[in-house]
């Protein structure tokens, strides 16, 4: 993880406190390591993109050669970095990882890039964040497995060649949307990662549980994953959490009461919004009487960056229903003021059927 230097990270930073943040802090990483999947049989649900990755992994194989580049999008804590270190491990070679914001100038890239061996998977995470020249020297080596590297400055700086073992990108982005479309084209795969459904969480919560040894009762898991904004990530640490509360003020045991007031402790609602989620919907009702109203104003309303409110919020309420992205700006659904117990308005938008009118 980089510095947080710069306004996104800033904003990153701040979420990390909250509960159903969807990015890791750093003890949260080591536990995460613990709960990983560690091959495509043992990822739960993303069906579709398991089936596929499976087939361009198995074709690789056959053909004795590194697979095609892949891109992974979808919010955070949904299984990117997970299905990168899957790739690696079914292919049987080393992952090596870094993120867009670690890459700042074309030179950090080409470091890395002849560090490579042939075969190696690179993962890139937050793509979209890489800065501009080090984007153009990766056009160059996805499609030739070759970079030009440049000596020197102005009129006697000279571009040196240097080729590059075959190698597998992964990139993954939270917003495919920034990506620019030289960049999409050179990758040969592009799975995108859509929130699970309560039924994967609760086998997920069941798979941790069973690792962490915490005991956990069937309602008590369906309780937590219906809670836990279709993200695994967030589903695992509300598991450990609830056990935190299990053990102190019951017999250790995840059951469903045990769950219900250790999330109402915590102050995530029964749908799993927390206090931004709410605070959102809150505001665009309210204040804003539902919109439309841009992401940067409502982002001043609620005090929080707009990357945050964009990234992180938007996404899970957009996808619950209670909110929708237009050409004008973000418009409350009429489950909005329903979810707040208020009236809705005639003037309330048409609901979620519009929710993807407008991306990005
Ligand atoms: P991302 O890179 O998209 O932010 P990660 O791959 O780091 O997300 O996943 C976060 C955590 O969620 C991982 O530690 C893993 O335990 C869990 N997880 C993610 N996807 C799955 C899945 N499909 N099945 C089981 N666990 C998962």
């Amino acid at each position: 993880m980089s510095e947080p230097t710069d306004r996104y990270a800033a904003a990153e930073d701040a979420h990390l406190r909250s509960l159903t943040a969807a990015e890791a802090d750093g003890d949260e990483r080591t536990i995460e390591a613990a709960l990983r999947p560690r091959s495509l049989d043992e990822v739960v649900g993303q069906s579709r993109v398991r089936a596929q990755l499976g087939l361009v992994l198995e074709a690789a194989r056959r053909r004795g050669r590194a697979p095609d580049h892949v891109l992974l999008s979808g919010p955070p804590g949904l299984g990117k970095t997970t299905l990168a270190m899957i790739i690696a491990h079914e292919m049987g070679v080393p992952l090596r990882l870094t993120s867009g914001p670690a890459i700042t100038h074309a030179g950090d890239l080409a470091a890395i890039l002849s560090g490579l061996n042939e075969g190696d998977v690179l993962f890139v995470d937050e793509i979209h964040r890489m800065s501009r020249p080090a984007e153009e020297m990766l056009y160059m080596a996805m499609e030739d497995f070759r970079v030009d590297v440049v000596i020197g400055k102005g009129p006697g700086a000279t571009s040196i060649p240097l080729d590059i073992p075959p190698f597998t990108l992964v990139g993954a982005t939270t917003r495919a949307g920034l990506l620019p479309g030289p960049l999409r084209d050179r990758f040969g795969f592009t799975a995108h990662l859509e929130f699970y459904e309560p039924d994967d969480l609760d086998r997920i919560l069941h798979r941790s549980a069973g690792l962490l040894d915490v005991p956990i009762t069937t309602e008590g898991s369906a309780e937590i994953a219906s809670r836990s904004r279709g993200t695994p990530r967030i589903a695992n640490r509300l598991l450990r959490r609830v056990r935190d509360f299990a053990q102190v003020h019951a017999d250790g045991v995840v059951t469903l009461p045990v769950a219900r007031e250790a999330l109402e402790l915590y102050e995530v609602d029964e749908s799993g919004l927390d206090r931004l989620d709410r605070a959102v919907v809150d505001v665009l009702c309210r204040r804003f009487a539902g919109g439309p109203v841009g992401v940067s104003t409502l982002a001043v309303a609620v005090g929080e960056e707009r990357e945050t409110v964009e990234e992180v919020a938007e996404p899970f309420l957009v996808r619950s229903g209670l909110l929708a992205r237009t050409p004008r700006g973000r418009v409350a659904t009429p489950a909005a003021w329903q979810h707040l117990g208020l009236a809705v308005p005639p003037s309330a938008a048409p609901g979620p059927a519009d929710a993807t009118l407008f991306e990005d």
